[in-house]
C-alpha cells in the first residue's frame, strides 16, 4: 500500500489534562460505561471536559456493521443493558456534566434499532439532572426506521445527530452498510416528528470526496431540514483502516464554512481537528464556528 501521507502541522494533537482524564476513568470504569473521548483518544479531550461535555457509547462496544474507517469491533452484541441508562446518569451527575453527548454502535440484532435504549437514556439523564442537554447521535436505524422513530418519540433529546460522514460516491467504500438516501430520509423524518429539536449531521474530510460534492452534500441536508453540521478532517485510527487521501486546509474548512451559513444551516463547525460532539453545546447556542 501507498506510504501515509505527513501529517500537516495543523493537525496537532493536545494533550489531555491528566487529572481530568482519570477522573473521568475513573466514574466511567465504576459504572461499567465507555465514553468516546476517553476510548479514541480525543485530542479535544480536555477541552470538552472542562466544559462540562462528554460523549458516551452505550448499548455494547461490538457493532454489527464494519466500517472500514471505525475503530470499534465487529462481532455478535450483548442483549441491551437495562440498567445502563441509570448508571449513565449516575456517572453524568458525578462527572458533573451540562451537556451530553450519547451515541452507540450499530444494532442492526435488535428490532427497533436500539432506539428504546436512547430514548431511556435521555429519560434517565432528564430525571437525574433536570438542567441537562442530551444530543444523541444515532445510526441510521436502516430498516427500521418507523419502530424507530417511535421510540425515540418517548423521550426526545435536546439536539438529534445522525452524520452521513462521507459523500454519496463513497459510501460503497466507507459506509458499506449504510445508503445515502435512508440517513436523508431519517433526518427529514425525524424532524417532521419532532418538530421543534434541531437536527445535526457532519462529514468526515479527505477519504477523496471533492469541495463540490461536499458543498451538494450540504444542499442535500438542508434540503432535509438539517439545521446544525460538522466537517472534520478523517484520521487514520491505524494502517490497517482506510488511508488518507488529503488532509483539507483550515481555509477551505472556513470556505466550507461560509458556504454552509450561506445555504442557511443554522450553524457550522467546521475545521481539521472538528469531531461530530465537539463544541456540541455551543454550537447548539449558535456560538462555536
Ligand atoms: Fe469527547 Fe467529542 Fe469532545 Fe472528543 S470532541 S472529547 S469525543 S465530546
Ligand atoms: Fe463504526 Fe458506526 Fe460503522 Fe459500527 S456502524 S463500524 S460503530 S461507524
Amino acid at each position: 500500500s501507498a506510504p501515509a501521507l505527513r501529517k500537516p502541522n495543523w493537525i496537532r494533537v493536545k494533550l489531555a489534562a491528566p487529572e481530568a482524564v482519570g477522573k473521568v476513568r475513573a466514574v466511567l470504569r465504576e459504572q461499567g460505561l465507555h465514553s468516546v473521548c476517553e476510548e479514541a483518544a480525543c485530542p479535544n479531550l480536555s477541552e470538552c471536559f472542562s466544559h462540562g461535555t462528554a460523549t458516551f457509547m452505550v448499548l455494547g462496544d461490538i457493532c454489527t456493521r464494519r466500517c472500514p474507517f471505525c475503530d470499534v469491533a465487529h462481532g455478535k452484541p450483548k442483549p441491551p443493558d437495562a440498567e445502563e441508562p441509570a448508571r449513565l446518569a449516575r456517572a453524568v451527575a458525578e462527572l458533573g456534566l451540562r451537556y451530553v453527548v450519547v451515541t452507540s454502535v450499530d444494532r442492526d440484532d435488535l428490532r427497533d434499532g436500539g432506539a428504546g435504549h436512547f430514548a431511556a437514556c435521555v429519560a434517565a439523564l432528564r430525571a437525574a439532572q433536570p438542567s441537562i442537554q442530551v444530543e444523541i447521535l444515532t445510526p441510521d436505524f436502516r430498516g427500521r426506521l418507523d419502530a424507530a422513530l417511535e421510540a425515540l418519540a418517548a423521550a426526545p433529546p435536546d439536539v438529534f445527530n445522525h452524520n452521513l460522514e462521507t459523500v454519496p460516491r463513497l459510501y460503497r467504500a466507507v459506509r458499506p452498510g449504510a445508503d445515502y438516501q435512508v440517513s436523508l430520509d431519517l433526518l427529514r423524518r425525524f424532524r417532521e416528528r419532532m418538530a421543534g429539536v434541531p437536527t445535526k449531521s457532519g462529514l468526515m474530510l479527505g477519504l477523496g470526496e471533492t469541495l463540490e460534492e461536499v458543498r451538494e452534500v450540504m444542499a442535500h441536508l438542508r434540503a432535509h431540514g438539517c439545521d446544525l453540521l460538522t466537517l472534520g478532517q478523517y484520521l487514520q485510527p491505524s494502517p490497517d483502516h482506510l488511508p488518507v487521501i488529503r488532509y483539507v486546509t483550515p481555509e477551505e474548512f472556513a470556505e466550507l464554512a461560509e458556504a454552509a451559513r450561506a445555504m442557511g444551516f443554522r450553524d457550522v463547525a467546521s475545521g481539521p481537528l472538528v469531531r461530530s460532539s465537539y463544541g456540541a453545546e455551543q454550537l447548539l447556542k449558535g456560538g462555536a464556528g
